[in-house]
């Protein structure tokens, strides 16, 4: 894959990330240079895995929820379950596979494409 492709496929996931990010109100600043950590890494994760492109927006998604775990707290939560008391973050799904959702695990249902939450 030549290098302008992996710079095209990390362009529109972090579109879809921040797009995400700032549907749900955390598009603050150390939450977009936590974005681009995730990206710089994803890039270095790309050179060595060529194939690995299609997955490149769910494996992102996963890395910036993670980051937000540990600094801000669970993202996105699913509002479904947060109206009825029983807040929980949305999970990526499929975990390594194109078209990556956003999914409540606990009712089994999609929420949103991954960039598409609202
Ligand atoms: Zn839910």
């Amino acid at each position: 894959m030549a290098s302008s492709d992996i710079e095209t496929a990390l362009h529109a996931a972090r579109a879809l990330i921040l797009a995400d990010l700032t549907a749900r109100d955390v598009a603050e600043a150390e939450v977009v240079s936590m974005v681009e950590k995730a990206v710089t890494h994803r890039r270095w994760w790309l050179e060595q895995w060529p194939d690995g492109a299609e997955f490149v927006l769910g494996l992102l998604a996963q890395d910036v929820q993670d980051a937000l775990l540990e600094a801000y707290g669970r993202w996105p939560l699913c509002t479904a379950c947060a109206a009825e008391g029983d807040p929980h973050a949305l999970s990526v799904e499929p975990e390594l596979g194109s078209e990556p959702h956003w999914a409540c695990g606990k009712n089994a249902t999609v929420v949103a494409p991954v960039g598409r939450l609202t």
